[in-house]
């Protein structure tokens, strides 16, 4: 009788996945061309500035650091389908809240049961999704820890959608809304515990106020503005995101921080040192376009 084998380079079951890496090793392009990203949000400001100035990954994508990023784009096309089955609406929709800042709405529609609403979905790990839904699960077992709440950057990701749309839509969106789904539903024997209603076993949403996204989504965009304006005058910005509590965070390389454990710029940024730092004195090298001229620096 035959063994069977495990294959670790696999000739099927990875191909999926591998073309998923082959196109995230080129970035994709702003929705409208602008210095600047929505979905940015609470993300590194060094980062920002290596993606802007086009610099080569040290850490390419491989297909294990992409798979999950991948099935979440295909199920929040999918959701966005049913969306528009729906209610009609439109997909992608692209807009900009100045010349510095643009990103794509997953959903944007006028005619639903709560009026006109600006959509973004996120597809979560289990530990981010039991984190919004204030859950705990450990194999067989659940508890509820608390209440939950939406992502903040997802809050502010699309409130800067509405305020983008806004800005050339003409009519006010004072709804908006984020769904969650996770990788990892709660299985029966964990909702034993839990006892929640069928939806809130992989999903959660959340309809948000203006008197809440709206001052998120400006705080973001200034912070977002004081990177760009940095990396206008030629300068990497520090690497400064947003934690836990909404608190400015100051990242490390080498240290445990998921943003820097998921980031493709890691060893470039660690040799580049810390701070605010010129680019024509960092280390990166640019894929094409971008760089600074003597003059701008
Ligand atoms: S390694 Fe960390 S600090 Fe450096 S650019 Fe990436 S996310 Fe920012």
């Amino acid at each position: 009788m035959g063994s069977i084998i495990r294959e670790t380079r696999p000739f099927f079951t990875g191909l999926l996945a591998e073309s998923w890496a082959l196109a995230a090793q080129t970035p994709k392009p702003t929705a409208l061309g602008t210095m600047l990203r929505y979905s940015g949000a609470n993300g590194c400001g060094r980062r920002m500035g290596y993606d802007w100035f086009d610099a080569l990954y040290t850490e390419p994508p491989t297909p294990a650091s992409v798979f999950q990023a991948g099935v979440g784009t295909l199920v929040g096309e999918a959701a966005a389908n049913a969306m528009i089955a729906k209610y009609g609406g439109e997909a992608e929709k692209p807009s900009k809240v100045n010349d510095w800042i643009s990103g794509s709405a997953d959903w944007f529609g006028e005619d639903t049961p709560v009026g006109r609403v600006v959509f973004e979905h996120k597809m979560k790990s289990s530990y981010a999704f039991n984190k919004a839904m204030g859950y705990k699960r450990n194999g067989g077992k659940a508890s509820r820890v608390g209440n939950g709440n939406p992502p903040p950057e997802a809050v502010k990701q699309v409130g800067m959608n509405a305020l983008g749309i806004e800005a050339t839509y003409g009519k006010p969106i004072n709804s908006v809304v984020v769904g969650v789904v996770s990788t990892e539903i709660v299985s029966v024997m964990q909702n034993v515990w839990l006892k929640v209603e069928d939806f809130s076993r992989y999903g959660a949403e959340w309809s948000i106020p203006r008197d809440v996204w709206e001052p998120m989504a400006l705080r973001e965009i200034d912070r977002l503005m004081a990177f760009g304006e940095m990396m206008d005058l030629g300068y990497l910005p520090p690497r400064l995101a947003v934690g836990d509590g909404d608190v400015t965070v100051e990242l490390d390389p080498h240290g445990t921080a998921w943003q820097c454990n998921y980031c493709p710029f890691r060893s470039l940024c660690h040799s580049d040192g810390d701070g605010t730092v010129r680019v024509l004195d960092s280390k990166m090298e640019h894929r094409t376009t971008n760089e600074p001229t003597e003059m701008e620096s």
